[in-house]
């Protein structure tokens, strides 16, 4: 199938900010695209070529990229910055001076989405020696072979962003609408499997009765179950009757996969960390038994057997040199908390069975292998919890999880059934969008950040300026960052691509006419870069006007 058929999809559905009109547009794609391609074509119309939990990534760095349009089109590097300035992306910038190209290839055959499919994902395999300029090779060639249009949604796929206002949602909406397939048997088979594009396959040549039969499968990370917030001990009690109390570590979240002989690591989102910290896989590897499982706990990092602060294991999860040192520097500690798959899915049971099996099958002899500290509560014992947390926050932990013992695991929920209690107020995960060059000694940092939230259909919505709590050396690397994502400047001030989200405290939510979101925060403060979550993570303009007190 012809690549400018789907690039004709791609402008039909960024002409319309209507997200009926945009799953109409996608439902008649999909039903016309034959099953092979299928799976190609959902991937990228969400901007991407490899799903979500690959650890394969195009590596093609923006200079490069602009390097390509360059040559291609035959302009200096310097004009296509230019364009890029202008047009606010490399992708629309390749449109416009496509208008200007001296040679074309007369005798090059229109591109197949097969082959630019292909092609992109042969980037991710390249690398060691010369391999930035191996990559420039193939990318040279779809550039080449391209139309002006072409070129501007190969860039953006490219940089993994499309620009055409289609999240996993309207996918979803569109492959039931195409395969006329219940929206909640398809939810299901995507939370298990992760996997869009084998659901709009599964559904086009099985419909419901093949989705049904799509499972988890150790080597395929879920998402994971979420908490909400507890309005305080006694009421989550209360309201679960018989509930687990757990220490809520302060680390990452991991998911751990074993499938035959390999184990592999995942953080919340998905990516998959088994390298970064091989001395986990081994530990677990002697704790478990050799069996098939999909289990998942918090792993933290420790100095005298005391937990130290998150940053640190993000470091160490981030890590790619010096590995052996971080070692020995950052020692870790895994507390396990649930299991999902143990020979079989396991996520239909309740909490309890999954937790008592957890309990049957690992072993703790090991000082990095543990499992979460746990007391089970009833209204009589209500205090027990109390004392839980008092003790967790003691220990250096952040507070309690309190969780429903009679409910199932339902991936990438955050429900009731799962609460969690911390000791300090919550905070709000946001993106940053802007920024303000700051004056006196901060003339070279970007001091202030205007950052958002999601509102309906996942539009950006700004919501504070924060420009307090952080020491100069993350101001620094953070203006780095800025530098890096920006996509226009005046004056002192940039805007950039929404790709740093930061944690930030707040005093209070405030109505405001003055930002997007309708409220804004008094005293917002960043607490920490969160390195962990993405775009997907951020809070909502829904859950900050529920939590607005008025
Ligand atoms: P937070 O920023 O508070 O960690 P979050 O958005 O990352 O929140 P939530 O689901 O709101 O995630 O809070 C639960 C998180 O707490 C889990 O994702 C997990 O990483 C962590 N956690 C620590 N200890 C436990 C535990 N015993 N049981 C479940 N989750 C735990």
């Amino acid at each position: 199938m012809k690549y400018q058929e789907l690039i004709t999809v791609y402008e039909a559905i960024a002409g319309t900010t209507k997200r009926l009109e945009k799953t109409d547009i996608l439902a008649e794609f999909f039903k016309k695209v034959n099953v092979d391609t299928l799976p190609k074509v959902v991937l990228m119309a969400l901007g991407t070529v490899f799903p979500p939990w690959s650890e394969e990534e195009q590596g093609l760095a923006d200079k490069l990229l602009m390097k390509a349009i360059a040559e291609v089109v035959g302009v200096s590097l310097s004009m296509v910055e230019d364009q890029v300035r202008e047009q606010g992306d490399i992708g629309g910038a390749a449109r416009e001076l496509y208008k200007k190209r001296s040679q074309t290839t007369f005798f090059s055959k229109p591109l197949e989405i097969e082959f630019v499919f292909s092609n992109l994902r042969k980037l991710a395999k390249i690398s060691g020696d010369k391999s930035q300029s191996r990559k420039i090779a193939i990318v040279l060639e779809l550039l080449s072979s391209a139309t002006g249009i072409e070129a501007k949604y190969i860039a953006r796929t490219i940089l993994e962003e499309l620009r055409i206002g289609v999240g996993e949602g309207t996918i979803r909406d569109a492959i039931s609408l195409a395969f006329n397939v219940d929206k909640v048997i398809l939810d299901r088979a995507h939370m298990l499997t992760n996997d869009l594009g084998l659901v709009a396959k599964v559904a086009k040549e099985k419909g419901e009765e093949g989705l049904g039969q799509l499972n988890l499968s150790p080597g395929k990370p879920v998402k994971p179950m979420l908490a909400q917030l507890s309005e305080g001990i006694d009421n989550s009690v209360r309201e679960m009757g018989e509930s687990i109390c757990e220490t809520k570590y302060d680390g990452i979240r991991l998911q751990i996969h074993k499938k035959e002989d390999e184990i592999n690591l995942f953080t919340r989102r998905l990516e998959n960390v088994s390298l970064a910290i091989p001395e986990m896989v081994g530990y677990i590897k002697k704790s478990f038994p050799n069996e098939n499982f999909i289990a998942e706990g918090e792993i933290i990092a420790t100095k005298n057997n005391k937990p130290i602060s998150f940053q640190y294991m993000l470091q160490r999860v981030r890590r790619k040199y010096n590995i052996e040192k971080a070692i020995e520097d950052v020692p870790l500690k895994l507390f396990l908390f649930d299991l999902l798959y143990f020979k079989k899915s396991m996520i239909d049971e309740p909490l309890a069975i999954r937790r008592s099996t957890l309990e049957e099958v690992v072993d703790t002899s090991l000082d990095q292998i543990n499992l979460s500290e746990m007391i089970k509560v009833t209204c009589e014992n209500r205090n027990d919890a109390l004392d839980l947390f008092n003790k967790s926050i003691a220990e250096g932990h952040e507070g309690i999880m309190i969780k429903d013992p009679k409910e199932p695991y339902i991936p990438g929920i955050r429900g009731k059934k799962m609460q969690k209690f911390k000791a300090e107020p919550e905070s709000l995960d946001v993106v940053v969008v802007g920024g303000t060059y700051g004056i006196g000694r901060r003339t070279n940092f970007i001091g202030s950040y205007k950052v958002a939230i999601k509102g309906e259909d996942d539009e950006l919505k700004t919501v504070a300026h924060v420009a307090t709590g952080l020491d100069d050396e993350t101001l620094a690397s953070l203006t780095d960052l800025m530098n890096k994502y920006k996509v226009h400047e005046k004056g002192t001030k940039i805007d950039v691509e929404p790709k740093i989200i930061l944690e930030i405290a707040y005093s209070e939510i405030v109505k405001s006419p003055e930002y997007e979101a309708g409220y804004s925060l008094r005293f917002p403060v960043v607490k920490r870069i969160r390195k962990d979550k993405g775009l997907a993570d951020i809070d909502t303009v829904e859950r900050l006007k529920s939590m607005f007190k008025g």
